[in-house]
């Protein structure tokens, strides 16, 4: 039996601290590639949101309890917002923050059920009424991406939820997966929609054969690569 504690892998060294610095700091400074992204971790589930520089294009990530305050505070307005799936946690200030900065939202068509009526979730955690939010343009991973998100590569990985979709972007090695893989451990299961098989075959047949070097940027905790949970992930050990 593999001991988890003494098998593990470390974490790389990549931004993580609530409001990264170093991030920030890149995020106008390096136009010519792909920075790092700008993290911000809020709301009762520590959820991240990530604010991504697309060549000028400040594309959002998610958009947690706290998140638009901070933009406010910084002065950033995102261009456009991705939903990376409907849990409450990951959209508690999208409707807010769409209308302020005026941006289009995209989000899979499995999850618009979430997004559109957030009542859903009071059976399972919703702390309170949330506004709902429409989408501009619902993306699955059969049709390209929107044009201002360059090279960007959809990838459909359900399981955790219905509608869970990860930003791939292979020119500077990214993925942004929402609650599907975590640094040691995987999305919940357990919810309605849920699926443990979905989940982690979804996980070995889209995000296992992205190049090992790829760095995940998860829905919660710390960004991780992929060799990293390929090796010692203990939920996807055959
Ligand atoms: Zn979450």
């Amino acid at each position: 039996m593999r001991s988890a504690a003494s098998e593990m892998t470390p974490l790389p060294k990549l931004p993580t601290s609530k409001f990264s610095r170093l991030a920030f700091a890149t995020l106008f400074c390096e136009q010519s590639h792909m920075p790092d992204p700008l993290v911000f971790t809020g709301g009762l589930a520590s959820t991240n949101a990530y604010l991504l520089d697309l060549n000028g294009h400040l594309l959002a990530i998610d958009a947690p309890e706290g998140f638009l305050d901070f933009l406010r505070k910084k002065k950033l307005k995102p261009n456009s917002l991705l939903l990376t799936h409907g849990h409450w946690d990951h959209i508690w200030d999208a409707a807010d923050l769409a209308e302020w900065a005026g941006c289009p939202v995209y989000y899979h068509p499995d999850t618009a059920f979430l997004c559109t009526e957030p009542d859903s979730m009071l059976s399972f955690g919703l702390p309170q009424r949330l506004r709902p939010i429409q989408a501009t343009q619902l993306l699955d991973d059969s049709s390209p991406p929107p044009s201002f998100w360059p090279n960007a590569q959809l990838l459909h990985v359900p399981g955790h939820c219905l509608g869970s979709l990860c930003l791939y972007l292979p020119n500077s090695g990214q993925l942004f997966g929402g609650d599907v893989l975590f640094a040691d451990g995987v999305g919940r299961w357990d919810l309605p929609g849920g699926s443990r098989e979905l989940l982690l075959n979804g996980i070995r047949e889209k995000i296992f054969t992205l190049p090992p070097s790829t760095i995940v940027y998860p829905g919660h905790g710390p960004a991780t690569t992929v060799d990293r949970e390929k090796s010692s992930n203990l939920f996807l050990q055959t």
